[in-house]
């Protein structure tokens, strides 16, 4: 150590320690967004983030991150350079993102060897300064960090005494030879080399407070080049292609599917290449105006960009770990802080009893100890209120919420977003998609925001400590997304329902088609929600039929007053957001049912194998198919209009038939053998003590014994017995599928297209391929012609179809009662639908009365309500305006009859209301008629 700096500001931890807490961060914005985390914390509403060119500099630019936070006065810098010492540690309220300290040292160099903070409050500016050019240039071990401190008026540094001190801090006084040994190396070593560069940096922050971070000689990669890329687009930083390592060779290079095995397959989800698309994300609740490079970051609710979101409530005592570290660090920070007040109690009754002297020195060391015991006293008592509630907290039922729902905007990215305390921490974590080859769960996004109390992040904020609990808690995610999954329903119809928005089922990891048509409706099925750039408050945009898209630049500068919901226009309108609806885990019953036999033999549930259920013997399963098949063959040739529908409930209650013929003996086995393989959670809340999985399954086990010992077997138990059997199963759907007549040349009939049921005729059959063409009512021309197979369960005929080859079946059923209700209701509610039309909507009447109750169900009641709303706001409007016009014209009119009427002897007031006017008219004439 070179005695010359023996005056300066040393932080308290080593050289090597800096360099090791850096390396921390293996994803580079993850890095940046300690920084952005910061400007968050500060309560910032605006944050620049922009690079300036400087050739000097290694990299060729620096990188500035300016908030208009609350700022720093001296103090709080101070505590910036104490490891571990942050203001917002002892907040124990707070749900602060992280300690600032730690997240500005370590962020700041991951990403630069150097850097320099500019710091504004109560019209003070501190600098910070680190640099490690410095400190190997000169050999230096310990860390060495200049922090000079000026008055914004005079810009001259502050001159203090011990005696004087400045607002807030305790820790500065000046001296004349540090500053200037501090001046020094600021303009030996930062890029700004004059006072007068040094005071512009100042004067960016124009807000009352603020922080200024520069970040300069950046991080080369392997190949020399910086390891963000500012060039390729000028409006974004992005991480240098050919610095992501394996991940992937190029963006566009999904043509070949090499590399399948890495997370990042095909196409890198943006977020990971591009900051700007990783910022807009980085808040479940973004509240700060950020802009990138000049523009700004349009901000996104993951949660509102979903199509069909649902919300469920998870309940588990497990998340113990992290109450407990608390306490046990509470504990101990109690302990050394009680031991700290003793020292000082003692040292105050020392001096009060020494200092009978009125020495000024001593009065001062007094008055100084005075108030360090009184404050630590009170964070003493802060800490023992808080070590209170988090004893308590810590057995209690914790709550999560996971929202789930379709990414129809770019199925392929898919997964969990796991947000700790509002910040991003994962992102496309996969927990119900097994298998990327197959429809089932994909496209579904899953949204969670993990409290502190339940688990504690890693320190570069990209995993969590714990990592038992977490992987439980994607486990039961995983449940919750199967539950999602059959909520939904599109599980009926997965392939037609993604094929509305563009997808092709043989391309699941392709971003959808770009015509227009398939472009409209996803846009159309998800009405916009936005952030005003004014008050930062969210609006959903109503949806409007033909009106062309916002384009980027609209989007960035929107606001409030650009909405055309004229009651949601303004900025002192509160924020509404529509409220998620919210479901619930069943018991694995219908749920793992109806997955297994989503009629795609693609589609098979991950976690189950089919070797499970063997005792079940071949003739048992046999003569529960031939129950199916029989029963929904004569349905079929009665209501051919929905043969899904059909299907979904003739099956569960045929196996509920042929479950009950079982004995009761051969229904324990069964369940036995499930039990011990079931990983089921149809309870949310798990015991605590015992391992996860024991706990599954002790809560399976008893369940399993209530029923089994009953004499009814409840419904969760029918799973159990038929679940497994996907394979006959799938042959049962292709069985009733053969059953129907293969179509023929003009033949009429009904069939999914892009998720409507619509009706045309056969135009072509193929026999060989089993495959015929038909051409839609609606779309009368070619380009709308699609094949399908004769297997399909998604074409019907309409009306009788022709006689079944199968002799066997000759009984006609009539549809049970039990759907009468049901066919009233849809009645009635097409009717209603009908009846409030909006104008220009994407369906006619017609097509309307021919929907099926599927259809029915999958309409989009918000995006119609939308319409509705608008199309009688416009009603409303047109009236008004209407009234006005017509009030001015006859108050015209009745001006100008005065005037010709005075003109003509009559005397009548020219400002008189129109009652007075007609009073004046008939007085007038009665006088007139008097008189001839
Ligand atoms: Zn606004």
């Amino acid at each position: 150590m070179k005695d010359q700096y023996d005056c300066l500001n040393k932080a308290q931890l080593s050289f090597e320690y800096l360099h090791t807490n850096s390396t921390t961060h293996t994803f580079l914005f993850g890095a940046l967004a300690e920084l952005v985390d910061n400007s968050k914390d500060a309560g910032a509403k605006n944050l620049d983030i922009y690079t300036c060119n400087n050739p000097y500099l290694r990299g060729g630019f620096y990188l500035a991150f300016l908030d208009d936070g609350c700022g720093m006065n001296y103090d709080d810098v101070f505590n910036v350079i104490v490891f571990g010492k942050s203001a917002k540690r002892h907040s124990l309220v707070s749900n602060q993102i992280g300690q600032y300290g730690n997240g500005l040292k370590s962020g700041a160099m991951r990403i630069s060897k150097d850097f320099i903070l500019f710091t504004k409050k109560d019209n003070i500016g501190t600098c910070l300064f680190i640099s490690r050019t410095f400190h190997d240039e000169q050999h230096i071990s310990q860390i060495i960090c200049p922090m000079p401190c000026f008055d914004l008026t005079t810009q001259q540094p502050v001159q203090n005494t011990d005696d004087d001190q400045i607002n807030g801090t305790l820790t500065y006084t000046y001296d004349r030879s540090k500053h200037e040994l501090e001046m020094q190396l600021i303009m030996k070593y930062s890029p700004f080399q004059t006072m007068n560069d040094l005071f512009k940096q100042f004067d960016l922050i124009k807000s009352s407070s603020g922080t200024l971070i520069v970040l300069y000689n950046l991080k080369l990669s392997d190949i020399g080049e910086p390891e963000l890329d500012i060039k390729t687009d000028p409006y974004d930083i992005l991480i240098d292609s050919r610095n992501r390592r394996n991940l992937l060779t190029d963006d566009d290079d999904s043509e070949n599917s090499r590399g399948d095995y890495t997370p990042f397959c095909f196409s890198i989800p943006l977020e990971y290449r591009s900051f700007r698309a990783y910022v807009s994300i980085l808040y479940y609740e973004p509240r700060m105006r950020i802009t990138i490079q000049g523009r700004r970051v349009v901000t996104k609710k993951i949660s509102y960009t979903l199509y069909k979101p649902r919300k469920y409530q998870f309940k588990s005592t497990r998340f113990k770990t992290r109450s407990e570290q608390e306490i046990k660090k509470c504990e101990k920070e109690l302990l050394s802080l009680e031991e700290r007040i003793r020292e000082v109690d003692s040292q105050v009754h020392h001096l009060q009893h020494i200092s009978v002297t009125t020495a000024t020195d001593e009065r001062m060391q007094l008055r100084k100890l005075q108030i360090n015991a009184t404050d630590l006293k009170d964070l003493a008592n802060r800490l023992c209120n808080g070590l209170v509630k988090k004893r308590m907290e810590m057995n209690t039922t914790k709550t999560l919420a996971f929202i789930f729902g379709l990414n129809i905007q770019n199925r392929s990215s898919d997964g969990v977003f796991v947000y700790h305390c509002g910040r991003l921490i994962k992102m496309y974590e996969k927990v119900g998609q097994a298998n990327k080859k197959i429809l089932y769960c994909r496209g579904v996004v899953g949204i969670v925001d993990i409290p502190s109390i339940v688990l504690e992040t890693t320190h570069n904020k990209q995993s969590f400590v714990d990592e038992k609990e977490y992987h439980f808690l994607l486990k039961n995610m995983g449940e919750y997304m199967r539950q999602y999954w059959t909520d939904t329903g599109i599980e009926h119809y997965v392939q037609e329902f993604w094929e509305t928005y563009g997808y092709r089922d043989d391309q699941l990891d392709r971003p959808p088609s770009n015509d227009p048509e398939p472009v409209k409706r996803r846009q159309v099925a998800i009405p916009m929600l936005i952030q005003c750039d004014q008050c930062l408050k969210w609006r959903r945009l109503p949806y409007h039929g033909n009106v062309e898209p916002l384009t980027q630049s609209q989007l960035e500068s929107w606001r409030c007053s650009d909405n055309s919901d004229i009651l949601n226009n303004t900025c002192i309108d509160n924020e509404k957001l529509d409220l998620i609806p919210e479901g619930e885990l069943k018991p694995k019953s219908q749920g793992t049912h109806n997955e297994n036999r989503t009629g795609s033999r693609a589609v098979s549930p991950p976690a189950r194998s089919s070797i499970n259920n063997k005792r079940i013997s071949n003739a048992e399963i046999s003569s529960t198919t031939a129950n199916i098949n029989s029963k929904i063959a004569t349905r079929l040739t009665v209501a051919p209009t929905s043969t899904t529908q059909l299907e979904n409930r003739t099956l569960p209650s045929s196996r509920l038939l042929s479950a009950k013929a079982k004995t009761k003996k051969k229904r324990k086995r069964l369940i036995k053998t499930q039990s011990s393989k079931s990983k089921s959670t149809a309870i949310g809340v798990m015991s605590d003590d015992e391992d996860e999985s024991e706990s599954f399954t002790s809560v399976m086990q008893q369940t399993h014994h209530q029923t089994s010992t009953s004499v009814r077997l409840a419904p969760t138990n029918e799973v159990y017995l038929i679940d497994d059997d996907d394979d006959d199963n799938t042959e049962n759907i292709d069985d009733i599928n053969n059953r129907r007549p293969p179509p023929t040349i003009g033949a009429r009939l009904l069939a999914m297209y892009q998720g409507v049921r619509r009706s045309g005729i056969v135009l072509s059959v193929n026999d060989k391929c089993g495959t015929f063409k038909m051409r839609f009512d609606e779309f009368p021309t070619a380009e709308f012609d699609y094949s399908f197979s004769y297997k399909s369960s998604t074409w019907s005929y309409i009306g009788t179809a022709p006689p079944p080859i199968d002799p066997t079946i000759t009984s006609v059923e009539t549809i049970p009662n039990e759907e009468e209700p049901l066919r009233s209701i849809a009645q009635k509610f097409k009717s209603l639908i009908k009846f409030m039309l909006p104008p220009n909507w994407e369906l006619t009447r017609e097509q309307i009365s021919s929907m099926s109750n599927d259809d029915l169900s999958q309409l989009d009641m918000t995006v119609f309500m939308h319409s509705y709303r608008e199309k009688m706001t416009k009603i409303v409007e047109q009236h008004k305006a209407d009234e006005v016009r017509w009030r001015a014209s006859a108050q015209h009119i009745q001006e100008e009859a005065t005037k010709l009427l005075n003109l003509s002897g009559m005397s009548i007031p020219t400002d008189c209301s129109i009652k007075d006017f007609e009073e004046h008219i008939q007085r007038n004439m009665k006088q007139s008629g008097n008189i001839s």
